[in-house]
């Protein structure tokens, strides 16, 4: 499946959009409620905190109070810096299943 594309219509949704409401957007051709997948949300996240991790090692955790301070800012900077860039990728979109709706009761007639 391309990344950020809505399954239904295969309209593009727009990278910034994929990443700010990864939890749940509007499809902007079908009007379909879409989420980023679980798979790549996990991906996204794995890649943030290896990137963290690299940018703690690089920045010497060990050279007293402050270095340990900077090590912190800098690795939580890298994991949210990387994370959403990842996601932009690699976002790959399904329809966001409805909470459960009550049929109306007319629609037990017909079967
Ligand atoms: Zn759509």
């Amino acid at each position: 499946m391309a990344a950020r594309k809505c399954p239904m219509c295969l309209q593009a949704v727009a990278a910034g959009h994929v990443v700010a409401y990864s939890d749940g957007m509007e499809c902007p051709g079908c009007g379909r409620r879409l989420e980023v997948s679980l798979g790549s949300r996990y991906l996204a996240s794995l890649a943030g905190i290896a990137a963290g991790v690299l940018a703690w090692r690089q920045s010497n955790p060990a050279q007293g109070e402050m270095g340990f301070a900077a090590a912190v800012l800098w690795a939580f900077l890298a994991y949210s810096a990387v994370a959403p860039l990842v996601l932009m990728v690699i976002a790959d979109l399904r329809v966001k299943e409805e909470e459960a709706v009550a049929e109306p009761a007319a629609e037990h007639g017909h079967h």
